[in-house]
């Protein structure tokens, strides 16, 4: 028959086969071939489809390890043969060498070279189409649904409500599913159904294409890692050679792999339900699922223990399909250390910024309440077009002579009560901070310092000393005096009681130094007092303070990071409005509008007798192109009236926080002035912060020394617009939490 149909002399060995009468054709030119004498029920339509997709994957990749198709001698693909009186259609299928992978030992490389395997065909076989496609297989894990009325056949309960919380779970997905991306699949790339090489190190042949389906891409690898578990094959961490393998030779979408784990804990409930069937229906046929049905159900057990999110990471990862933003954070992780800070539960990728608002890598716009740096809003073109000028005429230090450092210099001083004139350039608040206590301690002879209890004032060695609120261990030359109480500032006024309290609270702290044979060299205060709650305490609360503090021989250094450059709205310097006459003003975030800068000022007869002491050059401090943006930053200031908009649109923006915190209990306090206010939140506060910035797209953060004040610090070009959203988005926020 085989010289008769295709020409061939070979000696013929019989083969196992579940439909089909299969030969082993050994021909004399040494080449071997299957020969398929089909079922007499064999569907016509399954055998042209056999036949259509080996003749499109020779055509599509022609080295692809797949059966090749010998036509009959006079050409046509499907032989015919009479038999006991009745046709038979025959194919004559190329034999691959190699056995299965079922019945070898799998190593991760052998895996991959699987994946790549399967990848490589769906590649080839997309752009292939047959009606048979369309087929119904009740191991079409899409099915599950319809078999779910099997799960009283589950032998234990245990197994069955595992299964039956599968199905629940795969039918919620089960829309999304459809929308992936779909072509014609193998759908059963078994470990039986490849082969592998003598070495067990590649696979040389895929075969049976009688299961193909058209169905969502991923669920070939899918169906490739399930029954890889199920078959007892491969243990679930060797899973993620398949998968690089299989994305090597063809990509899937992050979505595609959020899937995996959905398809392969079904693909188990399938064997489970099948198997349950068989018992009762088909014994043979459940002896044939045994191993495989006791397999899916210690794996099911296992997949389920190790759950979704762990398994589908490192799916994520061996598919290079990480979302960006989760990449992101890992390769953060990795280069500055797991604890570099990030703000929010879902971090954001910020691309862009562009006055008051910040545009993350998705093109999703953030109405930014908390950047105080851009001071000016970001990006500012004024302040821009002049660091681009600037950096590309001169970038240098400032050791020799050039007029930019000088003109902010006069800008700033101008601005200044007359005996602040003389100027330290540096590059952060922190080392403006370290200079001042420098000059401090330089000037008096002393070596202790006051400050608030919870005062941030840097990261220097000597400024962390001054920092408590970022966990330093108290020290022998620092004494802090207690925050403004809870109220002060509302009215203005401060009770006799309140400023007997803080007399005797200063002469505490300066009485403890003393012990310690301390004297003060300086009393630093941020004027915002941020770190303590955004408090706004009137100068008659401080006067009892700073008297006692300068006759025991202190400086005043107003730390003027957070409150200067007009934030308050009432006063253009916080130490204005707090009354104080400082020795000393600290200055460093939003000067440069984003370009590092800092600035300690104080008189010429003190910096002049540091400088004699001790000489002081800073690299960077006031090279020309911090220059050139500080001096922008000024102009513009002026010319948009940011100071002004800062206190009418602060002022707004409070009696609409006022309007809220009437409305909802969880509100406390509102405190603060201008554009730099406080909310006090009694509970939920993270909760409330994340979802401002998830569900609305606004940008807060949290003080205070509980953590529970809503810090709102925008740019000073906020306008009303602006505060009329943060203030829709805090009650939304507000009114939803209470409806839980
Ligand atoms: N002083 C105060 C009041 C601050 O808020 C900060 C920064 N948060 C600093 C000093 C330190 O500034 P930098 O981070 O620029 O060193």
């Amino acid at each position: 028959m085989a010289r008769e149909v295709y020409g061939i002399d070979a000696v013929l060995t019989p083969l196992v086969g579940e439909r089909d009468d299969n030969f082993l054709l050994r021909s004399a030119d040494g080449t071997s071939w299957v020969l398929k004498i089909l079922d007499l029920a064999a569907d016509p339509m399954t055998v042209d489809c056999q036949v259509a997709v080996l003749r499109h994957l020779a055509e599509q990749d022609p080295s692809l390890p797949v059966p090749r198709l010998r036509a009959t001698r006079l050409g046509a693909p499907v032989g015919m043969l009479r038999f006991a009186g009745a046709r038979h259609s025959t194919l004559l299928i190329e034999y691959l060498p190699g056995r299965p992978l079922s019945a070898s030992t799998s190593n991760p490389r052998l895996l991959r070279s699987f994946g790549f395997t399967i990848g490589r065909l769906d590649r080839a076989l997309q752009g292939f189409f047959h009606a048979k496609l369309a087929q119904s297989l009740v191991w079409d894990v899409r099915r599950l649904p319809e078999l779910a009325a099997f799960v009283g056949d589950l032998e234990h309960d245990r197994v069955g409500r595992r299964v039956k919380a599968v199905v629940g779970a795969f039918g919620e997905r089960l829309p999304a599913l459809r929308g992936l991306p779909s072509q014609a699949i193998h759908g059963d790339c078994h470990a039986s159904n490849v082969l592998v090489d003598e070495a067990a190190q590649g696979i040389v042949g895929i075969i049976d294409f009688g299961d193909m389906i058209h169905a969502p891409r991923v669920l070939e690898p899918a169906v490739a890692m399930s029954e890889l578990l199920t078959e007892g094959v491969a243990a679930h961490e060797d899973l993620t050679a398949l998968l690089q393998g299989y994305t090597e030779a063809q990509p899937l979408q992050t979505a595609e792999v959020e899937f995996l784990y959905d398809l392969i804990t079904a693909r188990h409930a399938v064997t489970l339900l099948v198997h349950a069937w068989r018992s009762r229906n088909d014994l043979e046929g459940a002896r044939a699922l045994r191993d495989a049905a006791a397999h899916a159900d210690s794996s099911l057990e296992l997949l389920t223990t190790l759950g979704r999110g762990k398994l589908t990471a490192a799916w994520h990862e061996a598919a290079g399909t990480l979302p960006p933003a989760a990449r992101l954070r890992r390769r953060r992780a990795r280069l500055l250390g797991a604890g570099a800070e990030l703000f929010y539960d879902e971090p954001l990728h910020i691309v862009r910024g562009e006055d008051v608002w910040l545009i993350d890598a998705a093109g999703r716009r953030f109405l930014d309440v908390y950047n105080n740096v851009a001071h000016v809003g970001h990006s500012h073109p004024t302040v821009t077009a002049a660091i681009q000028r600037q950096c590309a005429t001169l970038a240098t230090h400032s050791r020799y002579l050039h007029e930019g450092i000088l003109d902010y210099a006069e800008a700033l001083t101008a601005r200044l009560p007359s005996h602040l004139d003389t100027c330290i350039f540096v590059n952060s608040g922190s080392e403006a901070n370290d200079v001042a206590w420098r000059i401090a301690q330089s000037v008096t002879g002393n070596q202790g310092a006051l400050i608030m209890e919870n005062a941030y004032h840097g990261i220097t060695h000597a400024v962390a000393a001054l920092t408590p609120v970022a966990g330093q261990r108290s020290q022998p030359h620092v004494a802090t005096l207690k925050a403004p109480p809870r109220g002060i500032g509302a009215l203005d006024m401060v009770s006799q009681a309140q400023l007997t309290y803080a007399a005797e609270d200063a002469e505490r702290a300066l009485a403890e130094l003393r012990e310690r044979a301390h004297a003060p060299a300086a009393l630093y205060l941020d004027t915002a007092l941020t770190s303590n709650g955004i408090f706004d305490p009137p100068p008659a609360w401080l006067a009892p303070i700073t008297t006692r503090a300068r006759d025991a021989g202190a400086l005043i250094v107003a730390d003027e990071v957070q409150y200067g450059l007009g934030r308050s709205g009432s006063h253009f310097w916080g130490f204005e409005r707090r009354g104080l006459e400082p020795d000393i003003v600290t200055l460093g975030k939003p000067i440069g509008n984003g370009f590092p800068l800092g600035v300690v000022i104080s008189s010429r007869a003190v910096v002049e007798e540091f400088q004699a002491r001790y000489g002081f050059f800073s690299t960077f401090g006031g090279n020309a192109v911090a220059a050139a943006a500080a001096l922008a930053v000024l102009q513009v200031l002026q010319c948009e009236r940011l100071q002004q908009n800062a206190q009418e649109t602060g002022a707004y923006l409070r009696a609409g926080l006022e309007s809220l915190a009437a409305r909802h209990a969880v509100l406390g306090e509102v405190r603060g002035a201008g554009l730099l206010l406080g909310l006090e939140l009694k509970a939920e506060a993270k909760r409330i912060v994340n979802i401002l910035c998830a569900r609305h797209g606004i940008l807060t953060g949290l003080e205070g020394p509980q953590g529970n004040v809503l810090k709102l610090r925008p740019p000073l070009s906020f306008r009303r617009m602006h505060a009329d959203l943060l203030i829709a988005a805090i009650d939304a926020t507000l009114s939803a939490l209470r409806g839980v």
